[in-house]
């Protein structure tokens, strides 16, 4: 048998082409045009696990199937379910393309098309890695599952309805869960994010008068519902960057001095960030690195603000009705109806006489944090190590995948996030690529991270 560096090394071609096969089914979930495909989709990776052994099937749910598989039994072993999604986001804008979008394309050592990263690519080197470890070994090293979904990209409303019931949450128990739908920190610098921020999204409408009046007419006389809203919505953060809700940090948990050691060793350079963005200046809790700030602390911000005359020219009148959609980026142990309660209270002091507010609650999805000495973290740091030569950053991330914290929450086990493509591979862009190296990279460090994984537990 051969080992499996060999078994990597020979299978190069066959892995390529199978992740051509499934690069071409256009699986786009945002466009119903696209529902065939992703049929075709969800049967082609069933029908690849199913043709290693494993037991494979689609569930059949009220919109995108979900596709499910579990190794043959490894007595004895934790088990890790690894979460993926097959659907991919629209080719739109379509002309800016170099390639078709769904034709892989290889440039520059890079596999051009979408889905070749996120998440596609990054999925299938799990599969890949499978793959391999039972070709070279005969058996995998613990219990493997596998749940691909196919509506990542348009807010996994299938796979959040399927962790509601108990039996489904027992049919995908795990001793640990990994995802690779995030990039790592640099070509040869393997990350595993332990933390992410929740989000809670509103819109605010303040209503005056039944009607936009004219302003010679009505000025100074009257309450103007656009400059009620500035006024409310000003008071939500202060200039030091702390927001200003009573209670709002109240659960916020403290960054103990590990975890500020570790997020301090990501490489930054704040100048060059901010030249970036093209801004001279950063702002926020002075208190707090820029990198703690946007991964660790939370965060309030106005997405978009909506009142009276947007037209040619000027026109002058007080706008019966003014709105404002933010959002706030929390931490965990932070609860989003609990924020949304201080919040309603917040703005019900401020509320003055003759204007009527309607605060609407759209979204909300708790942050994560999983502690740096779980076993399953360590473990997994050992197997990127022993691929990349490097020691893993920790990360945590200023965003929110509501869906991976969920899946994380149900079935109440340990989440390792460690990403294989960068940054820079354009996810959601035109002309998203990955490189074959951090693709062929990727299958090694998932083989490496599964058979670490398996030791945990050991004496
Ligand atoms: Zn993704």
């Amino acid at each position: 048998m051969a080992s499996l560096q060999e078994y990597l090394r020979e299978n190069r071609q066959a892995f390529l082409e199978k992740w051509f096969e499934a690069l071409r089914i256009p699986s786009v979930s945002a466009e119903s045009e696209h529902k065939p495909d992703i049929r075709r989709m969800a049967d082609w990776l069933a029908g690849t696990l199913g043709g290693i052994g494993f037991d494979a099937r689609l569930i059949e749910t009220e919109t995108n199937p979900l596709v499910f598989a579990r190794s043959p039994e490894v007595p004895g072993k934790p088990t890790v379910l690894i979460y993926g999604h097959y659907d991919v986001q629209p080719v739109d804008p379509v002309g800016q393309w170099r390639t078709p979008p769904f034709e892989p394309t290889i440039a520059d050592g890079k596999v051009f098309c979408r889905g070749a990263d996120d998440d596609k690519g990054q999925s299938l080197t799990h599969v890949f890695a499978v793959m391999s470890l039972l070709a070279a070994g005969g058996r995998l090293p613990l219990n493997v599952k596998f749940i691909l979904e196919g509506e990542e990209e348009i807010g996994s409303t299938a796979l959040s309805a399927f962790l509601e019931k108990a039996e489904n949450r027992d049919l995908l128990r795990a001793d640990v869960i990994l995802v690779s739908d995030t990039d790592k920190p640099g070509a040869d610098q393997p990350g595993i994010t332990y933390g992410l921020r929740g989000v809670v999204g509103y819109e605010l409408t303040l209503t005056g008068p039944n009607r936009d009046l004219h302003s010679g007419l009505y000025g100074g006389s009257v309450r103007n519902p656009a400059q009620a809203l500035c006024a409310m919505l000003s008071d939500v953060l202060g200039s030091d960057g702390k927001i200003q809700i009573p209670g709002f940090y109240d659960d916020v948990l403290p960054l103990s001095e590990t975890e500020r050691a570790e997020l301090a060793k990501r490489p930054f350079d704040e100048a060059e960030a901010l030249e970036a963005i093209g801004l001279d200046a950063s702002f926020g809790e002075s208190e707090y690195t820029v990198v703690e700030r946007r991964g660790a602390r939370p965060s309030f911000d106005i997405n978009g603000l909506t009142s009276g005359y947007q037209g040619e020219g000027g026109k002058t009148i007080i706008p019966a009705q003014a709105s404002a959609k933010f959002t706030f980026r929390l931490v965990p142990n932070q609860e989003p109806e609990k924020i949304t309660r201080a919040l309603e209270e917040f703005f019900r002091a401020r509320l003055p006489e003759g204007i009527r507010m309607n605060l609407e609650f759209q979204h909300g999805a708790g942050g994560m944090v999983i502690p740096l000495e779980s076993p399953y973290i360590q473990a997994a740091a050992r197997g990127l190590a022993s691929v990349y030569g490097k020691a893993p950053l920790f990360l945590r991330d200023g965003g929110s995948i509501p869906i991976v914290t969920k899946v994380k929450d149900r079935l109440g086990a340990d989440l390792i996030l460690a990403g294989f493509g960068l940054e820079e591979d354009g996810i959601h862009s035109p002309n998203e690529f990955f490189t074959l190296r951090d693709f062929f990279l990727g299958i090694e460090a998932s083989a490496a991270i599964l058979t670490e994984l398996g030791t945990v537990g050991d004496k």
